[in-house]
Parts: C-alpha cells; structure tokens; sequence
C-alpha cells in the first residue's frame, strides 16, 4: 500500500513502530505533490525544507523510544493560507499579503506540532476566505481532482483537494458561512465545522469573527475524531476560545451506538432548488441512520433558508469590512509611498483587493453606515435570532438533524463567476449552521450518476459533535471511508 493510501491514524501507527520512516512519508508526499500540482493548484506555499527536518527529528526520536504517545506522529499536513505559521508567508490568497510572513504560529499550529505532525504546505483559498469555489483566488483557481475541468469549492478548495489528491490525509480550513463543508462536499472528503468556539483561533486571519471556525478535513471519520481531539482545546489567546472540558472524540466513537438516536428531516429542504441524485443521497444517509436504531422525525425550521442568505450578507460583510481595515497601506502587507492618504489606499487597497472583496467591503459598509444601520445590521441581527431560535426549538425534539451539504453537484469553472448570486446561493444550507454558531459535518454519500462526489451534513446542537461523529461512522460503515480522487495520480 502506498503512504497516499493511508489514514492519517495508520500512517502514525507505522511511524511509531518504527515500520515506516517520516522522511519516506514526506518523500511519497513531494513526490506526489509534484506530480500533480501543475493541474490541480492546490497549494500557494511549500514547505519541504521544514518538512524534511521534522520528518529527520521524528525518525530520531522513533529511534530512541521517544514521541510514541504523539497520537499524529509522522502525520502529513496541509493548512489553509489564512492560518498562520511562524516564518512563512500568510497569503490569505491576497495579493495584499503576499509579502507577509507570520511572526507567530495559530494556536491549532502549536497543539498539531504537539502531536507530532509533519507541516507540508499552506493550500490555496478564496482571497480572504470569501468564495464558494477558490476561483476568487490572487494566485489562480485550484481544479477539483474528481474532474479539472471543475471548481472544488470555497473557500478553502486547496485544503479540500490536497485530501481528496491524496497528497495528505489531514488538512484543516476555515468555515464561516459553509467553506468546509462545501468543499468537502465538492471533493468527496470528510470536512466538518465545530462549535464555535470549540477550537482556537489564535492565529486564523479573521473574515467575520462571529462565524470563522477552524476544522478538519478527512478521509475518514476515526481521522476526524483524532484530529479534533488534538485541535479542540482551550486557548487563552483567543477570548471567544470555550473554557469547558472536551470529550475524547476518538472514544466517543469506538463501537458508536445510534440506538434511539432522534434524527430530524427537513422535508421542505429536499424539495426544489435541490439537484434530485443529491436529495436520494441524503433520504439514503438517514435510511442507514434508521437500520441503526436512529429514529426519524420531520421537522420544520421555519423560515430559516429563505432568512439566512440575506442575513449572512449582511453580517458577514460588515464584520469583514471592519476587519479588512487593519489593510490599511501602513501596518500589514502591501506598503506603499504615497503622496495623502487617498493615494495610499489606492496604491494599495485599490490595487492589491480582488474585486470580490471589494464587493464584501462596500456591502458592509454600506450596511454600518448611519441611517442604514436599523434598515439592514439591525435586522440582519435580528434574522440572526430567528435563525438560532428554530435551531433552539428543533433541538428540543431531535438530537442531530440531516439536511444536504449543498444544492448542487460540484459546477464547472468560470460557470458560476460572474453572477454572485448564484456563487452564494451555493451555500443555503451551511450559512445557517454558521449563524447558529452549531457544529456540522459533511460526510461522503458516494459517486452520482456521472462520477461526482456526493455528500450529506449532519449537524447537532452546539458541543455535540460526539453525536455528530457517531452518525457518520455508521454511515460511513456502509458508503466506506472516501476513496482517493482520479486526478491525483
Ligand atoms: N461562501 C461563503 C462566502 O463567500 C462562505 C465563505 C466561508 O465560509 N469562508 O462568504
């Protein structure tokens, strides 16, 4: 079997018994990165150097008896560009960052080095995470590895398709609004998005601080488990970072039992605007949920997907518009000579943002601004309450609800970029999660009709994700762990 084969579990396993070597592990992963990285672009920086010396400590350390409790021992992994690590560059996949090398590592860096892993590379995103499919990137799109000619979501499509390729078994992106989830979804991987504040984060360049999440992606779900284990701990760095005890997800899972489990099933979701082999693929998790011993119950939720689009494009933006400020031509990133103040920003904001972050950046300030605050914020934050309080009620009913990951099947690039709309309707039913601040996954359903990846989300409510894992180990008991994509060869 080949090291690209392997489980992030498996492969440390090895590591630790001394029957496969970190640098043989980081030889398969260059190799196959540069095999593949021409067509696929999913990686903005390489850190093969680092890699290299890790992988020589840890062969050391093996060979004395040492580092054998580091649960990701030798483990290869990818991290989005929008999480920092010390001496190499955040690219937030901006030209305004660029330049700009991290002076400190994100905390999810610090508890992952911890455990042993191997840091590969930063993948390629969304510029500022803003995007449903990476082609809003300042350094080209990333291809999906199940068919090039399209889009792996966004915004954290190179993370997404670093697991599916096969080039690491691990990589962790962030999800404000969906930007796990989908490309996960779009990549036919595991990609799951915790509680906010379940994990750090100390580090993550901030889009909208009241939605950003870090989470991983898998093949699959005992990889997961392990992953949050080593992620999802307390950091007093980060002031929205839960003080409370986690469980071991990795336990939790051993022999799930989903016997009596409540499964909620939003019919009015699986009706129109919804691609029909992806509504089978769901009606087909919650059947296996029910062999199980789960038990089904239809739910309503309101009105929440016609409220949580308009909802999140308000939010979002505004927060982002006050934390894309920081980019002001003097302190990070690009720097420029100007004559005033104007001049400065044209230099460099003018020249250096995409033209959908500029979009994000005049819808919300646009929304802040006086005598619109009432007519868009304020209401935004009141739909925001709708949205958290039919959650709050559903919850009262049903332990873990299943709805579609997404309304439609990975699309072709170019196909959805000039019409924004469309590109964040692509995000319907993960947005809500995000606003409620609840944890979701989503899971690998199979291969549609035409060979594309298919996908449901499971979602529970906040500092559940034990439940969460439960339901997709039994699902994935029968669909199998996600095979490796063909366009990563
Ligand atoms: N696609 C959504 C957006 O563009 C979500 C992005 C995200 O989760 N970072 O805002």
């Amino acid at each position: 079997m080949s090291v690209r084969e392997l489980s992030a579990r498996e492969i440390a396993d090895l590591v630790k018994r001394g029957e496969l070597k970190a640098t043989e592990v980081v030889k398969a992963v260059f190799d196959e990165i540069k095999n593949n990285e021409k067509k696929l672009n999913a990686l903005i920086t390489i850190m093969e150097e680092k890699a290299l010396k890790r992988a020589e400590l840890i062969d050391e350390k093996v060979a004395k008896g040492q580092w054998k409790k580091k649960a990701l021992l030798g483990v290869p992994v990818v991290l989005k560009d929008n999480i920092c690590v010390e001496g190499y560059p955040t690219t937030c996949g901006s030209k305004m960052l660029e330049k700009w090398i991290s002076p400190y590592n994100a905390g999810i860096v610090d508890y992952l080095e911890e455990a042993g892993v191997i840091l590969i590379g930063k993948s390629n995103m969304d510029e500022f995470a803003m995007g449903s499919s990476t082609e809003h990137s300042a350094f080209g799109p990333t291809s999906n590895p199940w068919d090039l000619e399209r889009v792996p979501g966004g915004s954290s499509g190179g993370s997404a398709a670093s697991v599916a390729a096969g080039y690491v078994p691990l990589a962790f992106g962030s999800d404000t609004g969906g930007s796990i989830r989908q490309p996960a979804a779009f990549c036919g991987v595991h990609g799951m998005k915790p509680t906010y504040g379940l994990v750090s984060r100390y580090g993550l360049v901030a889009f909208s601080s009241s939605l950003d999440q870090i989470g991983p992606f898998t093949r699959t779900v005992e990889d997961m488990a392990i992953a949050l284990d080593v992620i999802a701990k307390h950091d007093h760095r980060d002031s929205t970072c839960w003080a409370g005890d986690r469980p071991s997800y990795s336990e939790a899972i051993l022999n799930a039992n989903i016997k009596g489990m409540r499964v909620g099933v939003v019919r009015d979701f699986m009706e129109e605007g919804l691609d029909d082999e992806l509504a089978q693929a769901v009606e087909k998790g919650l059947g296996i949920l029910v062999e199980n011993g789960a038990i089904p119950v239809d739910l309503n939720l309101g009105d929440i997907k016609e409220c949580a689009l308009p909802c999140y494009y308000i939010i979002a933006p505004a927060e982002a518009s006050s934390n894309l400020a920081r980019y002001d031509g003097v302190r990070y990133g690009l720097c420029e000579d100007a004559d005033n103040l104007l001049d400065q920003y044209i230099k460099t904001r003018g020249k250096s943002f995409g033209d959908e972050v500029k979009r994000r950046i005049m819808i919300g300030t646009f929304v802040l601004s006086s005598g619109y605050y009432d007519a868009y914020y304020l209401r935004g934050l009141k739909a925001r309450k709708y949205v958290c309080e039919k959650f709050k009620e559903a919850f009262s009913n049903v332990d873990i609800i299943v709805m579609p990951s997404t309304p439609t099947l990975p699309f072709k690039k170019g196909e959805l970029i000039g019409d924004p709309i469309q590109m964040y309707l692509g995000d319907i039913f993960t947005l809500p999660v995000n606003l409620a601040g609840l944890p979701g996954i989503s899971v690998w359903m199979g291969l549609n009709s035409t060979g594309l990846p298919m996908a449901m989300q499971i979602i529970a409510p906040k500092w559940h994700e034990v439940r969460i894992l439960k339901a997709a180990a039994k699902i994935e008991e029968t669909i199998g762990a996600c095979p490796l994509a063909p366009g990563g060869e």
